[in-house]
């Protein structure tokens, strides 16, 4: 017996292979157009977590330095690692407290501070003069990674949330788009931010080895 089924040699499977191919082309092009609308809409920053998620205390008094800011400086906190939000949230408040209670500053001194979490936490933000440099504090954005860096760098996530910081501060007009980023040990005598963390900041964009 032979068959008497004619099989067209395009059928119906071939041609929804077709159109199946074309719909996800469509889609992943408009998935494409959505992205940059979202990049453009909200920029390259990254999430920061405000004061009032950590709890943070009120500053005793606020200063401002002029826009935009020339400099970011990196260090590290010489404290425990963090890893998720709670952990982050009671070492950034101990740091609060030693700062304000014992070295006697307005508020913690850090503009910004980075976990092993990948998170941002809003210190003093971007605008207000933070106590972290001696002789860059007014014209800079102090930045400090949780941790204790001589040996290990933070993880990739925060290094990665750091930089994203930076893009993030030149693009809303924060920081001079060719800002320098310095170690805290280039401005003063101090191991700060660590020998491994330093070794891995000065291959980052915008890093100056003179300030
Ligand atoms: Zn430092």
């Amino acid at each position: 017996m032979t068959s008497t089924i004619a099989t067209p040699i395009f059928g119906a499977h071939g041609t929804s292979l077709l159109d199946s191919a074309i719909r996800y082309s469509v889609k992943m092009k408009v998935a494409a157009v959505f992205a940059l609308f979202i990049a453009g809409t909200f920029g390259a920053c990254p999430e920061i977590v405000p004061r009032a998620d950590w709890g943070a205390r009120p500053p005793n008094s606020v200063s401002y330095q002029p826009l935009p800011i020339p400099y970011v400086v990196i260090h590290h906190a010489e404290s425990e690692s963090c890893y998720d939000l709670d952990t982050c949230a009671a070492l950034i408040r101990g740091m609060q407290d030693e700062h304000m209670d014992v070295n006697g500053w307005s508020d913690i001194g850090f503009n910004f501070l980075v976990g092993d979490d990948g998170r941002v936490y809003e210190g003093r933000g971007w605008e207000t003069i933070g106590s972290h440099t001696p002789g860059f504090s007014s014209i800079s954005i102090g930045v400090s990674f949780i941790g204790t860096f001589n040996d290990n760098t933070p993880f990739d996530i925060a290094l990665d949330a750091a930089k994203l910081l930076n893009e993030c501060g030149v693009e809303q007009g924060y920081l001079y788009p060719n800002f320098g980023l310095i170690g805290h040990r280039q401005a003063v005598s101090t191991d700060c931010p660590g020998n491994a963390l330093y070794d891995e900041i000065i291959n980052w964009p915008n890093y100056v080895p003179v300030p």
